[in-house]
């Protein structure tokens, strides 16, 4: 029989439906699901079923897969991440031959794919651990696909790859080689922090829309699809004005009768988690893992509204205009706060991914990653193209705020951003990532800190000593504060 130009493990839904993409690229694929004794398999019912009359050959084993595929062969995993990604690299390394590849396509925490690459080196073959992002409908119209790992298998997977993800308008792939070890794996668990903190923020919005502005779901939805029409256009916007206003079956809008109890899967976590051990703030994301935690607690914040009901909205303070100011007018601040805290967001997120690519020496190029999740992805959006112009203009870029173009937009939506945040607070709505953002910013512009008190506490009780203003850096002083010597 004909050998395939690529081999599938996981049927699942993104599996099946990366299958099927492949296929309506011109690759023939083998496909391979674990199926439980005595059910019916998987495999052919995808062969049959949605894979009828295509280029798919069904495999019932490990060593089938791998003999049905051309030399070198490429096998891919779509599995859950974890211990079943590290189970299929024991059971296919033996039958694999040198300078074969396996791709783990899966959302594996970055640590296990260095790990893994160097394993799967070390037997004579290639590993690539790339991040998929999309969704269902991204893997099966084109996701945005971040590769990394052996640099000598990128020649070897690039076709595939970038045949099946999104295209720029150019025609530009969305997915380009990240760098080595574990980078590619990194970005989008960056990508899915910031993921996170988009919709968070959104929901911010809406909080304020619905309940300080009072607008009702339709002119909800109008407000969003104005929003998407600007410079926040972004597929999660696009959804957003969607779902605002879509009608329950049973009467009423469904959003209504959502639990407000927000579900995670933990990438968001690994991205707080990375950043704290690169000692670098990423306080939006962080700040928008933490409301997902919150609103778990449902019992809790039923109990707490009950004894702290006094949360009164002060409509006047949301933009510091007067009483009898349009309802669009406040609704245009909104929108400000949200473009400044995203923006906060995004240079939090690149400012992570150069700290650990210095560290783990990836070399990551920011202006291709934007590039790449310009399309296909959860977080694309049209803000994308202004941060690969940014890094176009500055590849060394320390900061996306030291952009030009960036500066000016912060500045000028500095004071509804204030003002929203100021109104926030005294009427009583969370706004956990509009306010870090806020304060993230003003911190960082803040020459003179007051972490000259902290340096002085810790002097005073534990001797930590402490740099002078008017001495060399790299110098350190103890005072004796009690005059106890
Ligand atoms: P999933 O529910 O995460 O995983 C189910 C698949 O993994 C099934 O094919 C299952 O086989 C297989 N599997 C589990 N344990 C296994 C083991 N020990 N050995 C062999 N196969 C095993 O499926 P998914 O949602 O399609 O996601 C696949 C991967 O893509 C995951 O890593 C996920 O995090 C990532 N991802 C998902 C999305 C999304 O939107 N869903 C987006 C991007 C990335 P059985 O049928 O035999 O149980």
């Amino acid at each position: 029989m004909e050998k395939t130009d690529i081999g599938l493990i996981g049927l699942a839904v993104m599996g099946e439906n990366l299958a099927l993409n492949m296929e309506s690229k011109g690759f023939s694929v083998s496909v391979y699901n674990r199926t439980a004794p005595g059910e019916k398999g998987v495999v052919d019912r995808f062969v049959a079923g949605r894979g009828n009359g295509k280029r798919f050959t069904g495999t019932h084993s490990i060593r089938e897969l791998v003999g049905s595929v051309r030399r070198p062969r490429r096998i891919m995993m779509m599995v859950r991440a974890g211990e079943a990604v590290d189970e299929l690299i024991a059971q296919l390394t033996p039958l694999m031959e040198p300078g074969d590849v396996i791709i783990d396509g899966g959302n594996s925490a970055f640590q296990d794919t260095a790990r893994r690459v160097k394993e799967v080196e070390n037997r004579g073959l290639y590993f690539v651990g790339a991040g998929i992002s999309g969704g269902e409908e991204g893997a099966l119209h084109g996701p945005s696909i971040m590769p990394g790992g052996t640099p000598e298998a990128w020649p070897l997977v690039k076709d595939v790859l970038q045949g099946i993800a999104a295209k720029l308008d150019d025609g530009t792939p969305c997915c380009e080689w990240i760098g080595s070890g574990g980078a590619g794996h990194f970005v989008k668990t960056v990508h899915n922090g910031i993921e996170y903190g988009d919709m968070q923020l959104i929901a911010e919005a809406y909080a304020l829309l619905k309940n300080s502005l009072q607008l009702d779901p339709e002119t909800m939805h109008r407000v969003f699809a104005e929003w998407n029409r600007g410079e926040l256009n972004s597929f999660l916007i696009e959804i957003t004005a969607r779902i605002v206003h879509f009608k329950d079956p049973k009467g009423g809008y469904l959003i209504d009768r959502i639990l407000d109890v927000a579900g995670q899967k933990g990438t968001g976590k690994w991205s707080v988690v990375t950043a704290v051990d690169e000692n670098d703030p990423l306080t939006l994301i962080t700040e928008a893992v933490y409301a997902r935690l919150i609103s778990s607690m449902k019992e809790a914040r039923i109990t707490a509204s009950g004894l702290y009901p006094d949360a009164r909205t002060d409509l006047n303070a949301m933009t510091g205009r007067e009483p009898d100011d349009e309802k669009a007018v406040q609704a245009e601040a909104i929108r400000d706060a949200l473009y400044a805290a995203k923006l906060i967001s995004y240079a939090q997120g690149f400012s992570l991914m150069q700290r650990a690519s210095a560290h783990y020496r990836w070399d990551l190029d920011c202006g291709t990653i934007a590039r790449i999740w310009r399309k296909g992805c959860i977080i694309r959006s049209a803000f994308l193209e202004k941060i690969t112009e940014a890094y176009d203009r500055n590849p060394l870029l320390e900061n996306l705020l030291f952009d030009d173009f960036f500066r000016d937009k912060i500045t000028a939506a500095l004071p509804a951003w204030r003002s929203v945040v100021a109104a926030g607070a005294l009427g009583g709505t969370a706004l956990p990532c509009m306010g870090s953002a806020l304060s993230y910013f003003d911190g960082l512009r803040t020459a003179d800190s007051p972490a000259s008190l902290i340096q002085a506490q810790r002097d005073y009780f534990g001797a930590h000593t402490f740099e002078r203003t008017d001495a060399p850096r790299g110098e350190f002083f103890h005072n004796d504060w009690t005059g106890r010597g």
